[in-house]
């Protein structure tokens, strides 16, 4: 079976693991310390505060940023739960826009029509790995006085005009192991204000900046050093990762370009697309998913019920539409596109899709 995710980790990141172990220190320490400093940097943020998951990050920097009970988040139905479960953490209410068709990411358009006076945020996913529309979604945050979090929980090492993204606002990043890079469970927030990530690492470590003296409400999101140190070893590959998986993504375009049925991915003016997923739109998307599967081919699909018609929203009482969000849960379907992927693989993958629309 060709999977369509599996972590990269060789003997760097277990001897990264064991001497953390030999040295006994094996919560939140150094290493985490050192973890954040080298993701800053890399992202172009000043401030990177570690957390235990990106759900975690999500979470700390609406947080941190002063969102709760009466605000409204501004945000894309077409992601993972946590997107939206995390304002629905801090008491606020996710207020969905629908998506663009070809990207799948947010549609500025349709934000400026969800904003009202109770808007404090805008939460834009960059799905897939493909930047959202940062330029007009930025303008609104500024035009409308409210603040920018980033979901790049897909999208480490994006770039959006040469910015890296989690560097518009605030970021928020996952290192679950079917992401870009791994630690096995964990997270980061990325920011500019300095405010901001003095509270996240409060917020992260029950609202205490001094042991035992606790200022405010906190949760334990830490992140341990054992983590931290599968996470710099997996920096320092990010960018291979990601350069692997643009040349798999360009195989498969080129191979799949003219069979008809199917509807590539594309990368916008400006952006890199680091393909978390390489996901395409496809005319019977279900029996080709079933067919590639006879044929040991993994794939997924991201996502099939949008955030606003799961059970638990529409018993919140989500009654409304996102046509473009809707469409796209019952025709997408993610090829393996990950460094693990092999030439041959691609050549398989390409030949039995080819295969099923002959
Ligand atoms: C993975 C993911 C998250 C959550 O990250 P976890 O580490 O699994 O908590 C949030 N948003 C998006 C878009 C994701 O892909």
């Amino acid at each position: 079976m060709i999977p369509i995710a599996t972590p990269q980790l060789n003997q760097e990141e277990i001897d990264a693991v064991t001497e953390v172990l030999r040295s006994g220190m094996i919560a939140q320490g150094p290493g985490v310390e050192e973890f954040e400093r080298a993701f800053a940097e890399y992202t172009g943020s000043e401030y990177a505060v570690a957390v235990n998951s990106g759900t975690a990050a999500l979470q700390t920097a609406l947080l941190a940023h002063g969102i709760g009970k009466g605000d409204e988040v501004i945000t894309s139905p077409f992601t993972f739960i946590a997107t939206g479960n995390s304002v629905l953490y801090t008491g606020a209410k996710p207020v969905f826009a629908d998506i663009e068709t070809e990207t799948y990411n947010i549609d500025p358009a349709d934000i400026q029509e969800k904003i009202s006076p109770k808007t404090r945020a805008l939460l834009p996913v960059h799905l897939y790995g493909h930047p959202a529309e940062m330029k007009a979604i930025r303008e609104l945050a500024e035009d409308h006085d409210l603040t920018l979090i980033e979901d790049a929980c897909q999208a480490h090492g994006a770039s959006y005009f040469g910015k890296k993204v989690g560097a518009f606002g605030s970021g928020t990043f996952s290192f679950y192991p079917t992401k870009n890079m791994t630690t096995g469970e964990g997270g980061m927030l990325t920011t500019g204000d300095r405010e901001v990530a003095e509270r996240a690492k409060m917020i992260r470590a029950h609202g205490s900046k001094q042991r035992y003296l606790h200022e405010m409400v906190g949760y334990n999101l830490r992140m341990t050093d054992i983590a931290a140190a599968i996470g710099l070893v997996q920096l320092k590959k990010l960018d291979g990762f990601n350069t692997a998986r643009q040349k798999n993504a360009g195989i498969l375009s080129e191979g799949l370009k003219a069979v008809d049925g199917v509807r590539l991915p594309v990368i916008r003016n400006g952006c890199t697309h680091v393909f978390h997923q390489y996901t395409i739109r496809a005319e019977k998307r279900d029996e080709l998913a079933a067919f590639l599967r006879e044929r040991e081919i993994g794939t997924g699909i991201h996502y099939p019920i949008p955030i606003h018609t799961q059970p638990l929203y529409r018993e919140l009482g989500y009654g409304d539409s996102h046509p473009e969000a809707e469409k796209a849960a019952e025709e997408v379907l993610s090829l393996p596109v990950h460094p693990g992927v092999s030439e041959a693989d691609l050549e398989q993958i390409i030949a039995a899709i080819k295969d099923f629309y002959k």
